[in-house]
């Protein structure tokens, strides 16, 4: 039995005025994403457990079946995790962001402009990262590089009780309404204040204004804390498991879960992704041996952040015709019963940029060895059809792996 998970990051959104009140995922073509669901079953769904707020580490964790509520520590020691940061149990992450603020003299008036200083290239935040630790490195701190604009910080030996901001959810904030509050909140603001001195007449900025490009003129710290561990996979579900993704968050989840990782070279998190790449590596991946694979697609989400409905509808398209498309034949035709599964973490919202709680549409089929899925009437798989669908109950995140795994529809 072979398992495939495709994860649309953010895919799911609310009507729009301009798509006529469809959703994203309802105006984009999804011939395969719509057979899917008409042959299997599809509903709502719950990636948000009560008291939790969406996010792709809650959501992941929980269509995973991992409860956020138990395990989740923070967003920034799953990264520390993925880049592979062995931390102490009383040292604490955080995730430390590239952004672009404004220009005026006093630190505390600058106003976010861009929280991923026009996702900078790995390559040049990596001299970037050079440049704070020759400036901050010493025995309680250091910075490690992540991704593009995503990296970390690690204090050592440090409490964990801070108030800070996702630099997503306050653009255009001037930095005084949002400066860090509790422990270490004077190291990180007189850092932050210095990093721009640093930061802002660095070759690698003085470059990208130059060629056009936002600067990465400034850190900024959210998603603070201790290291997160988890029961392994295999021992959770019997399988072994593999991911597939281009963002240290998922890649992180699935290093604590024991999970397998694949890297794809090109898989950028973006609209511009390597697509064919990632189909290509799942297939690999199930011919040699892997028993579940779980194709994680980030572009959704970045689009929505950027207010890019357009590319949004484009993502879903290529996520249905270059992923699901090709896993779907090479499934069929393995000679093993299949099962696919289609969700999104959390809708992200086209409008507002916003990530939200509410719940999302997902798919799921159980194939037969040799059979291409068939159905006498195709809908279109979207947020309206699921949610008429759902009879105004949406299934438990937390149920669906198990449920999968065990070839039960919920
Ligand atoms: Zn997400």
């Amino acid at each position: 039995m072979k398992y495939f998970i495709l994860l649309t990051d953010g895919l799911a959104d609310e009507p729009i005025t301009k798509l006529n009140n469809a959703t994203p995922l309802e105006a984009a073509s999804t011939p395969y994403m719509d057979l899917i669901a008409s042959a299997g079953h599809y509903s709502m769904l719950s990636p948000t457990p009560k008291g939790c707020t969406g996010g792709s580490e809650v959501g992941n964790l929980t269509i995973l079946g991992y409860d956020p509520r138990v395990h989740l520590t923070g967003r920034s020691p799953i990264e520390a995790a993925a880049i592979g940061i062995d931390m102490a149990e009383d040292d604490v992450a955080l995730r430390c962001n590239f952004i672009t603020l404004s220009n005026e003299a006093d630190y505390s008036q600058k106003r976010i402009l861009d929280y991923s200083a026009g996702e900078i290239t790995t390559q040049e935040a990596g001299v970037l990262i050079d440049a704070l630790n020759n400036a901050f490195a010493n025995e309680k701190l250091d910075y490690h590089l992540g991704l593009s604009y995503r990296h970390c910080l690690i204090l050592h030996h440090e409490g964990v009780n801070m108030t800070l901001t996702p630099p997503h959810n306050a653009l255009g904030e001037r930095v005084e309404n949002i400066s860090p509050k509790g422990d270490a909140s004077n190291i990180l603001y007189s850092m932050m204040e210095k990093s721009y001195d640093i930061l802002s007449n660095h070759p690698i900025n003085l470059a990208r204004i130059e060629k056009g490009l936002n600067p990465a003129n400034s850190v900024w710290f959210w998603g603070q804390g201790r290291p997160m561990t988890l029961p392994s996979f295999k021992e959770k579900y019997g399988i072994s498991g593999g991911v597939i993704t281009a963002v240290d968050l998922v890649r992180g989840i699935a290093k604590c879960a024991q999970m397998n990782i694949y890297s794809v070279e090109g898989a950028t998190g973006t609209i511009h992704t390597n697509f064919d790449g990632k189909a290509a590596k799942a297939i690999d991946a199930f011919k040699n041996g892997e028993e579940l694979v779980y194709l994680h697609i980030e572009a959704p989400d970045e689009c929505s952040h950027q207010l890019d409905v357009h590319s949004k509808i484009l993502s879903a398209e290529c996520a249905d015709s270059k992923l699901l498309r090709p896993v779907l034949d090479y499934l069929v035709g393995c000679g093993e019963d299949y099962a696919i599964l289609i969700a999104s973490d959390h809708p992200t919202l086209s409008q507002s940029g916003k990530h939200s709680s509410a719940d999302v549409a997902y798919a799921m089929y159980f194939g037969k060895a040799g059979v291409y899925p068939t159905s006498s009437t195709v809908i279109n798989f979207c947020e309206a059809t699921a949610t008429q669908n759902s009879n105004g109950k949406a299934a438990d995140g937390l149920k669906l792996m198990e449920s999968f795994i065990k070839g039960k529809y919920i």
